[in-house]
């Protein structure tokens, strides 16, 4: 069915449903033919499992259909849910399940409805959320092959930048330590339904097992990359201080302990640096 892409087909199928499109909940829908097809074949889905996040009226979905041995779409909206019944009548292999990413337990879902199974991620995400899912995807460390997803252009940048550059942020060094990121192709705001304010990129994360932290306590990891970045502007030593609630003195007695400079920042930190930190705090805790 690929009527999901032509602008008269979705205006008549959601207003004979009485949907209308909710900013709040990040509704931009794909309305470029040749999107959901190069996002699902680089999703590398192909005899496996895809976990889509947010299918919405199912244009990426029966892409991905086309492909897996079996799709799951988890999306928040139950008013999409008359609407996807006549979507994917065609597919035998969709099971649509209820519910917000954010709050739902993807281990055992994932466990639920894959069981061994091989399985990759593929969306094109609601954006207030894109952070916070990447975070659990990644941090959690679920058996998950390849991320592929739809995020804003800035982030896409923001996302792939190389740690230790200006660009970088939390998000960049979580990614890069727990995947190897790569911008695939950017995708102009008129390819959606209603055009969002930004222009859009797909990015592909391929998930390292073991992640480079390994080694390290990964929420002290995480709370120290976290911290590092909330006050990005200011010295690493008094980002550090507030974000861990640690005195001044010791932040700064622990970055010298690293080797690092006084005054750096957190955007000059290597992913080797974040590991030191870590390293160095679990000793002298
Ligand atoms: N996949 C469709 C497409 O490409 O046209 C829709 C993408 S739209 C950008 C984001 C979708 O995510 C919407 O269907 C929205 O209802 C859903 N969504 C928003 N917040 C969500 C959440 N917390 N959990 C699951 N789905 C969510």
């Amino acid at each position: 069915m690929n009527q999901l892409t032509n602008i008269g087909f979705i205006k008549q199928l959601l207003s004979s449903f009485g949907f209308s499109f909710s900013k709040q909940m990040g509704q931009n829908f794909l309305i470029n033919p040749s999107v959901c097809p190069k996002m699902a074949e680089l999703s590398g889905c192909d005899g496996i499992g895809v976990l889509e996040i947010g299918p919405g009226i199912g244009v990426l979905t029966e892409q991905l259909a086309k492909r897996a041995k079996k799709v799951v779409a988890l999306e928040l909206d139950r008013r999409l849910q008359p609407i996807l019944n006549v979507t994917l009548k065609e597919t035998d292999n969709v099971s649509v399940i209820f519910g917000d990413v954010l709050k739902t337990d993807l281990a055992a879902l994932l466990q639920e409805q894959f069981g061994d199974l091989p399985v990759v991620v593929c969306a094109n995400l609601p954006y207030y959320i894109t952070s916070p899912v990447l975070m659990a995807l990644l941090e959690q460390q679920l058996s998950i092959g390849r991320i592929t997803v739809m995020v804003q252009k800035e982030a896409a940048r923001r996302i792939c930048a190389q740690p230790g550059t200006r660009q970088c942020g939390a998000i960049t060094v979580t990614v890069h330590c727990y995947s190897t990121p790569k911008l695939q192709f950017y995708v102009e705001r008129g390819s959606f339904l209603p055009a969002p304010n930004v222009d859009s990129a797909v990015i592909t994360l391929d998930c390292k097992h073991p992640p480079e932290n390994a080694g390290c306590d990964q929420a002290l990891f995480g709370r120290i990359v976290r911290a590092a970045f909330a006050q990005r502007r200011k010295q690493l030593a008094n980002a550090l201080s507030a974000g861990l609630h640690i005195d001044k003195q010791q932040a700064v007695a622990l970055i010298k302990q690293c080797g690092l400079p006084p005054a750096v920042r957190a955007e000059e930190l290597t992913l080797a640096d974040f590991k030191q930190l870590c390293h160095c705090m679990e000793e002298t805790d």
